[in-house]
């Protein structure tokens, strides 16, 4: 299955436009997904967002599901959101110095949010994740960590590891420029499988800090986490001693508004926050209990700082989201829920009716159509993810950005439907995938 031709004129403007970014930057992005390599086709640059539709620079408009990867959950230029940036704007953009808003902020988080009593703002989920793992090792003591298969924590050396099909295969690092004598601390296993983690802790057990995972597995698709397999974690951390690390950069406040965690009932040690948190500005968090977050400088001897962290924008952006998403006794979860059901419903009448095989998987407004090979393969893992059919989701990614529709120019990210995602989107977006799924079966 080839990518789709894209239609002649609709993309003339986006075309120059990369090209004259591909000049002055690596893959003419800030990062490698936009460059849309994956699908075979030319990055659409994009001028504005409003609601759940982004404007790109040739006029087009596209109902949008990657929002920007997960923040977006009120959808484009939210007004409540967009009026308090303004609002705190007018006050100095940063101060280096502390602010009321990030305790606002802490306390919001600290009580939507069991696993956390403590929080630290840092920037991006990248930063969010290292400085959890350092503290993890400061705390215990212990070097190694354990990661699954296909769950990314952002760029950080020590989690940029996945490859390895053998359970508790030691670290090989995916990049160049990552030494492996710092991933060879990071142990791997597989993602849903309980056995791995528990030969993993017997063999490594004595030297492990922490066990990170995403309770659902947001970037190898969507994956949701089988029954019993979070709780199945604790307990194994709990028996031999070692952090469980919610990475809930994704997830928090999306699933719902307490995570993942709160959404399975299952209280990790650790937690990573970020996307939603920060309204759509830089902004991530790490948290978790009181005890393990004083050992962070200056309550402890664990140094981790930034210029930039606890900032004004993010956190003035960041509480108007979570004051958004708590109004009305949470009832925009509701309303995702709904809008995400009828989409999952719309997107399986579609690809049956095409003859298109795919495993759909959905937690809330967070979903993802595998392209499997055949009706009645599953995707439950990272090996099942990558043995499914890109060359199909390539077409069918060309077809729905030619109908109007924006999807992650990649086949192993989630779907994110936000409130702003109407009757009207949904049924545009269906429209569209009819065709997209005839194309691509
Ligand atoms: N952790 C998870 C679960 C993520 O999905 C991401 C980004 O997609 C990150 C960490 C890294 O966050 P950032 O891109 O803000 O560095």
């Amino acid at each position: 299955i080839a990518p789709s031709a894209p239609s002649t004129d609709r993309y003339t403007k986006s075309a120059a436009a990369h090209a004259r970014a591909r000049k002055v930057m690596p893959g003419g992005v800030s990062s490698p997904v936009r460059a849309y390599k994956a699908v075979g086709r030319e990055p659409v640059t994009v001028v504005s967002g409003q609601g759940a539709c982004v404007t790109d620079i040739d006029g087009n408009e596209y109902v949008d599901y990657v929002c920007s990867y997960g923040p977006l959950i009120l959808g484009h230029a939210a007004p409540e959101v967009s009026s308090a940036l303004a609002k705190a704007a007018q006050k100095g953009t940063s101060f280096g110095m502390p602010t009321e808003a990030e305790t606002v902020l802490a306390e919001k988080i600290v009580d939507a949010v069991p696993g956390v009593e403590v929080v630290r703002f840092v920037n991006s989920g990248t930063e969010a994740a290292m400085s959890a793992i350092r503290l993890a090792r400061a705390a215990s003591g212990k070097n190694n960590i354990i990661k699954c298969t296909g769950c990314y924590h952002g760029h950080t050396d020590s989690l940029l590891v996945s490859a390895g099909s053998a359970a508790t295969t030691l670290g090989v690092p995916s990049s160049p420029g990552v030494p492996q004598s710092v991933t060879e601390h990071t142990l791997l296993v597989p993602f849903n499988d309980l056995d791995a983690v528990r030969a993993a802790m017997q063999e490594h057990g004595s030297d492990i800090a922490a066990m990170a995972v995403e309770p659902i597995a947001g970037n190898m698709g969507c994956v949701p986490p089988a029954e019993g397999y979070l709780q199945g974690l604790r307990d194994l951390c709990d028996e031999f001693g070692i952090y469980l690390l919610f990475d809930e950069v994704m997830t928090g406040f999306r699933v719902d508004y307490g995570g993942a965690q709160k959404l399975y009932g299952v209280t990790p040690d650790l937690v990573c926050l970020g996307k939603v948190v920060g309204g759509g500005l830089p902004c991530a968090a790490y948290g978790g209990k009181e005890e393990v977050m004083r050992q962070v400088a200056p309550d402890g001897a664990m140094y981790q700082a930034g210029t930039l962290s606890g900032n004004p924008l993010a956190m003035a952006a960041g509480t108007a989201m979570l004051d958004s998403l708590a109004a009305d006794d949470f009832a925009v979860y509701a309303q995702l829920e709904a809008t995400a059901a009828t989409l999952e419903a719309g997107l399986r009448e579609a690809a049956a009716e095409a003859g298109c095989p795919i495993y759909l998987t959905r937690v809330g407004s967070m979903l993802c159509p595998f392209f499997v090979d055949a009706e009645g393969d599953e995707v439950h893992n990272y090996a099942d993810a990558t043995a499914t059919r890109t060359d199909r989701y390539a077409a069918f990614f060309g077809t729905m950005l030619d109908e109007g529709v924006m999807l992650a120019p990649a086949a192993f990210e989630a779907w994110f439907v936000s409130t702003a995602h109407d009757e009207q989107a949904i049924s545009q977006t269906l429209a569209a995938a009819r065709k997209a799924f005839a194309a691509a079966a």
